[in-house]
């Protein structure tokens, strides 16, 4: 037992973010009790789906899936809103170790050589600190072992997918990812991780840059994912 932490535990009270108990001591962040509710989707176990069913015919992937379902006002929203713009990185960085931990057995991992966060356009990066994406990644890696880049860069800005329509959303995305030392994606199969797939523009956008380097190999991996 570490006093120090018994020192912070008790000037800071250790809350769920979901639904605001007070954490026991082995619990992080979330209960269990709200971590064992959260809708699992358990999409890798399904062929093509409904994740592969948004990149399928678009751009060339290994596998895709989001470990939970994305509704408004749910403890999955709560997280999220929470980490993008409540300042808890550390929860990203939680909820990324937490999936990982789940897909682990899977074999969803097999064959991963790097793990690449969606970027954010620096002035959006700027003002939030930090990377919720990326925040994930870290948490991803720390459990499959595999280094995370930040090679792939938001060259545009990119706004809210959810309100345009499909030529809009292409002319949003457009170009907006690039890739700094193409050399070191040669011959890699990178995983790609963002926090919510509404669309899957973004993520597409992301996969075209990274494609685009030849012998490269891409695989998907969010949070969430809006139901289709
Ligand atoms: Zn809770």
């Amino acid at each position: 037992m570490n006093p120090l932490h018994d020192i912070i535990a008790l000037l800071l009270p250790r809350k769920c973010h979901v639904c605001k108990c007070h954490l026991a001591r082995h619990e992080q962040h979330v209960c269990q009790r709200c971590l064992s509710q959260l809708p699992t989707t358990h999409y890798h176990r399904i062929t093509l789906n409904p994740m592969e069913q948004r990149f399928a015919g678009v751009v060339k992937f290994r596998k895709a899936t989001a470990m939970y379902i994305y509704t408004r006002d749910s403890g999955v929203a709560t997280i999220i809103q929470d980490f993008k713009y409540k300042g808890f990185p550390s929860l990203a960085r939680f909820m990324g170790r937490t999936m990982a931990e789940q897909l682990l057995t899977t074999g969803f991992f097999n064959d991963i050589d790097l793990i690449i966060p969606v970027p954010l356009h620096f002035t959006k990066h700027a003002k939030r600190g930090y990377n919720q994406s990326h925040m994930l990644a870290k948490g991803i890696s720390s459990v499959i072992d595999r280094p995370v880049s930040t090679i792939l860069y938001a060259s545009k800005s990119h706004s809210t997918q959810t309100s345009k329509d499909h030529y809009q959303r292409w002319q949003n995305t457009r170009d907006i990812f690039s890739v700094r030392h193409p050399d070191e994606l040669k011959g890699r199969h990178i995983l790609l991780v963002d926090d919510v797939c509404t669309t899957g523009a973004t993520l597409i956008a992301a996969a075209q840059a990274v494609l685009r380097i030849p012998d490269t190999q891409v695989s998907i991996l969010t949070l969430a994912a809006t139901p289709q």
